[in-house]
């Protein structure tokens, strides 16, 4: 039996990056950046106007003013106007700021008549102006190679005028469950079997993570007489390279190889595929995809209950994370699918430690 570290690090050190492709932005969403980004553009890009009002030179604007409105300029095509002492030009939103004109008025800030407005407000230079530059700088980054694209990433690599972007690769996976006592749902069940649930769950997890080249086995991987996965495997010339780790639930998982296909045999017990999943199958995935953080996601939570680990295994207890607590639900056995419905966030419990209520531990999200 191999170590929890040990599988972990030996299944990374295995899988590769797959070759990154270029995307269309509008399809790129999850994916990972395969580059560093930088701004090409400012942004904003030019000095433009925050409300609709009246472009003015602030020193020229105090309260009962009276100022010439020589122009108008919409947002849209620069049409290059000046306002000098005395003047002011009417403005709107997202348009460029005349030349000579250093703050905004808004509309409800002034009285207008005819060609002419009178300030009712002071204005203070700078007012209601988006000033070039103010919320990216051209050249800072935007983009880190492995990072994740969310929406935002989206809009802002739009906003830079990029219509694609440079992403790890994509790929497939089967996901295969095996076992003389499993039955699709929606069949009627006879003595002795059960429903088939882990592929509903396995694919689930793989769609919150992407998908690449892999198989994964669910179920028959044990030391059963009828866990016939292993042996299946090696008389397709699979090379084996992780089987049984220290952790639990999951002990029975195993990593390989058969070709240019990374294989990954899951423990039938649902519980435990789930486990295993996220520990090994993950970050696995996550790595061939391009992304540079493997790990679920950690918070701190104050533990509602003792726990103490006095097995050689490490321990993914299963719980629920609220209000900055973390409680086991439902039982904590392998087969206890109802409790991990339940639950959502993981807490590891190393062997040989032991927690007390009221102690602050880190706990994996993986809701
Ligand atoms: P195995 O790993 O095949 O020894 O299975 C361990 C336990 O998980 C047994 O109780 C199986 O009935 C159960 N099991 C195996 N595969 C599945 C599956 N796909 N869905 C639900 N339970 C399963
Ligand atoms: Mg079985």
């Amino acid at each position: 039996m191999i170590s929890e570290e040990g599988a972990r690090a030996k299944i990374l050190e295995t899988v590769r990056p797959l070759p990154p492709r270029q995307l269309s932005i509008s399809g790129a969403l999850d994916c990972f950046s395969a580059e560093d980004y930088f701004a090409r553009l400012p942004l904003p890009n030019f000095d433009n106007s925050a409300m609709d009002g009246y472009a003015v030179i602030a020193s020229d604007s105090r309260h009962g003013a009276k100022l010439r409105v020589v122009g108008e300029q919409p947002a849209g095509a620069d049409r290059q106007l000046r306002v000098s002492t005395g003047e002011t030009i009417r403005i709107f939103t997202g348009a460029p700021v005349p030349g000579g004109a250093d703050a905004v008025l808004t509309q409800e800030d002034v009285t207008r008549n005819g060609d002419e407005i009178v300030v009712n407000e002071d204005v203070e230079v700078g007012e209601f102006v988006r000033k070039r530059g103010c919320d990216l700088s051209e050249g800072q980054k935007i983009l880190s190679r492995g990072e994740r694209i969310r929406e935002g990433t989206l809009g802002l690599l739009a906003s830079q005028g990029l219509a694609e972007v440079c992403v790890g690769g994509e790929g497939r996976a089967a996901i295969v469950s095996g076992g003389n006592e499993l039955m699709q749902p929606g069949a009627k069940l006879q003595p002795g079997q059960i429903y088939e649930s882990n592929s509903v769950l396995l694919q689930a997890l793989m769609k919150r993570c992407g998908a690449v080249d892999v198989l994964i086995v669910s179920g028959g991987v044990s030391v059963g007489e009828h866990d016939l996965v292993q042996a299946a495997l090696r008389s397709l010339g699979a090379k084996i390279d992780i089987w049984r780790v220290a952790i639990k639930p999951g002990k029975p998982f195993l990593f390989g190889r058969l070709g240019d296909c990374f294989l990954f045999g899951l423990p039938g017990n649902p519980v435990s595929a789930f486990v295993t999943f996220l520990q090994f199958v993950r970050p696995a995935i996550l790595k061939m995809m391009g992304a540079t953080d493997l790990d679920l996601p950690k918070v701190p939570a104050k533990l509602v209950v003792d726990l103490r680990n006095e097995e050689d295994r490490s321990h993914y207890v299963r719980g629920k994370l609220k209000n900055g607590n973390f409680a086991p639900v439902g039982r904590q056995e392998s087969h206890a699918l109802f409790g991990l419905s339940q639950s959502n966030a993981l807490l590891r419990v190393a062997i040989g430690e032991s927690l007390k209520a009221g102690d602050w531990v880190d706990v994996q999200l993986w809701d």
